[in-house]
């Protein structure tokens, strides 16, 4: 089988354990490929490559410009290797091979966004009240970045993080999920294949307690920016706290998608069902919770339920394919966990609620709708991360508005209305990072977005998040050669 090495220093490098591990395909259970078990001494290597590059004149004095160029470049690699990629991470992770297309779509945009921005990040001169004085701010890249990220979208959220990133001038050790190495690991070859510098983007792959915690607790690492869970989230957040360093945190989340009695009925069902189904509900903003005005709960549940009944389970290979397998084993088994727990909190399942191996022998789980639910239930307040919705009746805007903030998430939330007045209302009081009016799922790496509550810390994507990869300096500079009359008064 093949065997994939870490990237550090723009060389392949074996795992000074010599072990590795192996990826399936989970559509299959066929074993994909071997990949290096990376410890702290690989984690060492890295970073010290990272350092010694960004330290490294010809990394620290590439003009702005330059590096916009190698950002392009990246992405325009990306866009000619688009259907490998696609093809590779759908293996991986199951994702379906459309999806996956449309990702591979957009996904040079993250770099060309970040190249048109790159020449455009500067300080400002400050006025001052002595007109000898000259009061100036510059930003300075970080140092050495470390990225952790989830199975879930491997490439487009690690992309959020190194783009921007080396836009700024950091250089970047990626440690990609355990279930899913392979593009990241493609992705740091492509950025060398783009100009950048050996060292720039290293990637050292293996498990999170392994690699992802040494790298966590590395002295050297400038900043941590991180895509996962909650508890992990939580755990990196608690073992940085003593070093000041920044991080950038993007959670979970339990989002609600609202439905009011004056929406597009069908439009707002294929919004539930693009929420909670859409990649077999393996993305931090699924909606999970939906509520719907008991006007029109009937009607909406019918018509979800008649789709979700539709949905074509099977290869993600397969372009006619609307649903693909779980990630992995445990994944699959926790979703079935969950929807048992529903089931003996009294929870009734409308539609789905089985396991199934897809004809394939995979881990795949049926699209699944609970009802006679409340947010008392775990089923409703707990992150399932799987195609598990579970769906209330509400009567008022006031009401809806309280249950969708009782929970300890606030990463996205949707509403469904034709009221402008109502829509720009719940925009304002949904606790929630993101809220989508009439659609769901709509992103982009020039909208900046924030996870509120135990959905995150820091802001990714658009002009905003370069504050989170480069620090500010204030200069100040005397243009007056004349003597200092009295030292013991500032000068401002
Ligand atoms: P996870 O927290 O289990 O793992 C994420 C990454 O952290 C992996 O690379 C893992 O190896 C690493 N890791 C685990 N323990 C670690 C430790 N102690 N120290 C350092 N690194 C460690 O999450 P997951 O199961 O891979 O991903 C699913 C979660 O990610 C869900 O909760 C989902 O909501 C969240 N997510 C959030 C966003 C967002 O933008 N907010 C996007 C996608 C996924």
């Amino acid at each position: 089988m093949t065997k994939l090495n870490h990237l550090i220093g723009g060389e392949q490098v074996e795992p000074a354990s010599g072990d590795f591990f192996e990826s399936t395909n989970p559509a299959t259970r066929q074993p994909l490929y071997l990949a290096a078990r990376g410890d702290a001494a690989d984690i060492e290597l890295a970073v010290a490559a990272a350092k010694r590059t960004f330290e490294d004149p010809r990394w620290r004095d590439l003009s702005q410009t330059r590096r916009g160029h190698l950002l392009r470049r990246l992405g325009d690699l990306i866009a000619e290797n688009a259907e490998e990629l696609a093809r590779m991470e759908t293996q991986d992770n199951g994702k379906l091979l459309r999806e996956m297309r449309g990702q591979l779509a957009t996904l040079p945009d993250y770099y060309h966004y970040y190249a048109g921005l790159a020449d455009k990040i500067h300080g400002d001169v400050v006025p001052t009240s002595d007109r000898t004085v000259l009061n100036y701010t510059s930003r300075e890249p970080l140092g050495v970045v470390g990225a952790i990220t989830p199975w879930n979208s491997p490439m487009t959220l690690t992309s959020s993080k190194l783009a921007p990133a080396l836009c700024a001038g950091n250089t970047v050790v990626v440690k990609p999920s355990e279930y899913t190495s392979a593009t990241l690991l493609r992705l740091g070859e492509l950025a060398l294949e783009a100009g950048f510098p050996p060292g720039a983007v290293n990637v050292v792959t293996g498990f999170g307690a392994e690699a992802g915690q040494a790298l966590v607790d590395h002295r050297d690492l400038a900043k941590i920016s991180f895509t996962g869970s909650t508890a992990t989230g939580s755990r990196i957040a608690a073992a940085t706290a003593g070093r000041f360093i920044g991080s950038t945190l993007e959670l979970g989340g339990k989002s609600p998608n609202i439905v009011f009695e004056d929406a597009n009925i069908p439009n707002a069902a294929m919004g539930v069902v693009a929420g909670i189904f859409a990649a077999a509900g393996q993305t931090c903003i699924a909606g999970s919770r939906v509520f719907a005005h008991r006007s029109v709960h009937d009607e909406l549940l019918d018509r979800v339920s008649e789709r979700a009944e539709r949905i074509r389970m099977g290869d993600p290979m397969d372009e006619a394919t609307e649903i693909g397998p779980l990630a992995f084993e445990e994944q699959r088994d926790k979703v079935a966990g969950y929807v048992d727990l529903g089931r003996s909190e009294g929870a009734r399942v409308l539609a789905g609620g089985r396991s199934s191996d897809g004809g394939l022998g995979g881990y795949f789980y049926e699209p699944t709708i609970l009802v006679d639910v409340d947010n008392s239930m775990r089923v409703v307040r707990e992150e399932i991360f799987g195609p598990v919705v579970a769906i209330m009746p509400f009567d008022t805007e006031e009401e809806v508005t309280r249950l969708a903030n009782d929970t300890e998430y606030g990463l996205a939330a949707g509403v469904w209305t034709t009221n402008l007045a109502r829509a720009h209302r719940m925009a304002a009081r949904l606790d929630a990072g993101t809220v989508w009016v009439n659609t769901y799922r709509a992103m982009s790496p020039m909208s900046p977005r924030q996870g509120f509550k135990t959905s995150g810390v820091g802001v990714e994507h658009g002009t905003e998040t370069m504050k989170e990869y480069t620090r500010l300096k204030s200069v100040w500079i005397n243009t007056s050669e004349e003597p200092v009359a009295d030292p013991f008064i500032l000068r401002s």
